[in-house]
This record gives structure tokens, sequence and C-alpha cells, in this order.
């Protein structure tokens, strides 16, 4: 266990790392890492041509000393009980940088979304919220959108969880507008990453109008966070998906590329849809000679094999766990500038949470009051990790997470034990 190490022995991941840095006591490391409870349910589900397929859909509940658990569902086919768990465990920790009054879960059904029709991820996801019997509740687990999901997703937990419960709209989060989700929701966490990404770029003398960035993913994150830093006059000079990249020098024709992307229901690669620019691969993306690198798709894409090749100067975690322990430790050895993932990418989280707020007041917000709040609490961590930064001689992610355990063990110490 890691929290046998002896001293002097070297940490093997970030939460070590913080803990030592802490000083932490073994126990509490112990209460701190290990999840409250981890879920897991057979899916069969009946195929449109009548064959049965078996899913597994998972549920990892971390923590909940703050708050009710909250975290994305994930629909991807290599989702399983260890990456929710590592997932699980960085919401608790992006919860509490934020100072949001939420616990951290994270989970999913390890399905292939592309490869099901609307009609079959209706029944799956409704049988999922079935079979999760009373684990969700907007007091006890509150869902939201990931990779592969979405407000239609987020739609059908409602209606399912609806159908036994009652309407109780702060059950889920992300959800459509007319089912009273929030405004702002949709964009909050590429709104998020390219604020964050501007405080940070000033700090390293990078000015983000006229920055090279590339990109990878361009779902939700990857295209909103485009989106704004493009606005702010940064050249976006390669993205990446599932399906390929695509990289020029001049700056690739964003507003081109997203309004391509969102035409047609079927989902598109960024290389089908004819923006000018020559074909790359995902490697060669992370090795683009840009001073911005922000991975936007999934975690452990940057790695001991691939760090070296790396030539950012900053490298911003749009998704989450991009980067391997070792990696980052190669990276911020050479000097590149990484902002951590529970501060670049919580403005899901955040407006989530707003959304959690307006659900319970039965009162819609507008926008820019959303906006406005998204700020003010991105702007709090950002200071506070700065201060930490300062105060403790360290780098960003080390303060982000000294802060989030600081703020998470008193709440488990102040509630007690028995
Ligand atoms: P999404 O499903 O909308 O988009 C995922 C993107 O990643 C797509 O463009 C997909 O083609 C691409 N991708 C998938 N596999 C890939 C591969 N092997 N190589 C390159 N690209 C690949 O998902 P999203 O909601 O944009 O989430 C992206 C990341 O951001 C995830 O790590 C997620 O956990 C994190 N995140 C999402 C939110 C949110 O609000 N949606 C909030 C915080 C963090």
């Amino acid at each position: 266990m890691d929290d046998d190490k002896q001293p002097g022995q070297r940490p093997s991941n970030f939460l070590d790392e913080a803990f030592c840095h802490l000083q932490v006591e073994p126990q509490m490391r112990r209460l701190l890492k290990t999840p409250y409870r981890t879920i897991q349910v057979e899916l069969p589900l009946q195929r449109d041509d009548g064959a049965l397929a078996i899913y597994e859909g998972i549920r990892v509940q971390h923590d909940r000393s703050r708050g009710p658990f909250k975290g994305g569902l994930r629909y991807h086919p290599d989702i399983d009980v260890a990456h929710s768990t590592e997932l699980a465990e960085l919401m608790t920790w992006k919860a509490a940088l934020m100072d949001l009054p939420l616990g951290g879960a994270k989970g999913g059904i390890n399905c292939d979304p592309r490869e099901l029709s609307a009609t079959e991820l209706e029944r799956l996801t409704k049988l999922f919220v079935e079979s999760m019997n009373d684990i969700f509740g907007a007091e006890h687990d509150i869902p939201a959108p990931d990779v592969g999901t979405g407000p239609r997703e987020m739609a059908w937990i409602y209606d399912a969880y609806a159908r036994t419960h009652g309407m109780e709209l702060g059950v889920v989060t992300g959800k459509p507008l007319a089912l009273c989700g929030s405004r702002g929701r949709l964009s909050a966490t590429g709104r998020g990453v390219s604020m964050v990404t501007g405080w940070a770029a000033h700090e390293a003398g990078i000015d983000v109008d006229g920055a090279r960035i590339a990109l990878q993913g361009f779902g939700n994150v990857g295209s909103f966070t485009a989106q704004f830093l493009a606005e702010a006059g940064a050249r976006i000079v390669a993205v990446g998906d599932a399906g390929g990249a695509i990289r020029n020098d001049d700056g690739l024709d964003i507003a081109m590329l997203l309004s391509a992307m969102h035409a047609g229901d079927a989902p598109r690669s960024v290389v089908d849809v004819g923006v000018a620019g020559e074909r790359i691969d995902n490697e060669e993306l992370l090795a683009a000679d840009v001073d911005i690198l922000i991975p936007a798709a999934l975690g452990h894409v940057i790695h001991e094999g691939n760090a070296g090749a790396v030539r950012a100067r900053m490298i911003v975690e749009a998704a989450n766990g991009p980067l391997t322990f070792d990696a980052d430790r190669q990276l911020r050895e050479r000097g590149v500038v990484v902002v951590p993932d529970i501060l670049a990418n919580a403005g899901g989280v955040t407006v989530s949470y707003l959304e959690w707020v307006q659900n319970r007041e039965g009162y819609m917000w507008e926008e820019e009051r959303v906006n406005a709040k998204l700020t003010d609490v991105l702007r709090n961590a950002w200071n506070d990790i700065n201060d930490r930064t300062s105060r403790d001689g360290c780098w960003y992610r080390l303060a982000a997470y000294c802060i989030a355990i600081e703020r998470v063990s008193e709440t488990v110490t102040l509630r007690g034990f028995k």
C-alpha cells in the first residue's frame, strides 16, 4: 500500500506526492484514497435486430464528505472499475479545489456509442439508471456528461429517475435547456479551459493572441476550447480526434471546422470535413512545435514513451488525466508548464453545480450570471493556487492537490468517525 511507504521512498502518483508534501498521516491517506463504494451492474441490451448484447455499468463513489457525489458518465469501450476509480478520485479533488459543496464520483457503460442506434442508447441508459437502483438522487449522487454522453443522455437519465422517484430536476446536470439545464453548461468546460489557459499563459510570458496551439479532441470540451481561444486571437495549428489529426501552420479555419462538425447528425472526424490542412496522426499532433498543447480527449495520452517528443512550452490538461505521473515529472524537469486537469477543466463541474443550484431554486439564471459566477469560481481557485505555489515553492499541480486535500480532510475530520 502507498500509505505504508517508507520515508524517503519516491511517490508514484500525484496524490502520494501531495500526501508526502503535506505529511498526511497514514490512516488519513487511506481514508482519502479509498472509494466509498463501487457499484457494478450487468446490462443486457436487446439490439434493434433482436440480438442480445451484454454491457457493464459502473459507478464509483469516491468521497462525499463535502456534499453529494458528483461526476460524469462515460460511454466508452475502455471504461472499467480501475479507470472509473481514478476519475472519481479526480472529481473529489476538483470539486474541493473549486470549493464547491460536492463530492466525487464517476462511471459509465463499456459500450461504443457509435455502434448503437439512438433507441438502443436510450434503452441502455434507462436500464443503467434502473439497475443502479437508488444510488442516484439530488442529495446523493448526481451524474453529468463525459466522453460519449451529452444533454440527450442526461435527459434520458432524468426521465428514468423521474418514473420512480418523481420530478427531481437536480438529480442530473448537463440536461437540455428545455428540461431545466443551465444556460452556459454546454460550453462551460471549454470556456473554463480557455480562461485558465489565458491566465497561465500570461504568467508564463505567452500572449494567447497569436499563440500557436495544438489541440487533441474535438468533442464537447475540445471544440468549445478551440472556439474561445480562436476568438482570443490564438492560432490553432493542429487538431485531432479519434479519426486522426490535421495541421495547418498558418492556422486552421476553426469557424469552418465548427460549422462542418455540427452539420448533420452523424458523428464526424475533423479529418473528414474538408478544412484546409495536412493530415497527420495523433502522435505527431502531440509533438507539434507549438506554444501550447491542449489534450482534450482521453487519459494517459502523454506517457514516458512520448513525453520526450513534446515541444510545447505549456500543456493545459483539458482532458482528465492526460499526463501520466512519469510524463509529468519528465516535462516539469524540462521546464514545461503543466496546468492540471483539476483546475483546467473544472468549468464543467462548476456550471453543473450552478445548474443544481438553479434546479433547487426553481429559477433559471441568465447566461451572463452563470458565466460571471463561473469566472469568479475559477479565478478564486487560480489565485489560491498561485498563493500556494509562491508560499511552498511548488508547481501548479502539487499546489492544487494540497489545497484540495486540506479541504477534504478538514470536512472528514469535522464530521467525525462515529
Ligand atoms: P466527447 O465525447 O464530446 O469528445 C471526445 C473527443 O475525443 C472526440 O473528439 C473523440 O473523437 C476524441 N477521441 C476519442 N478517442 C480518441 C483517441 N484515441 N485519440 C484522439 N482523440 C480521441 O468528450 P468530452 O466531453 O469533450 O470530454 C473530453 C475530455 O474532457 C475527457 O477526458 C473528459 O473526462 C474531460 N472532461 C469533460 C467535461 C465535460 O463537461 N464534458 C468536463 C470535464 C472534463
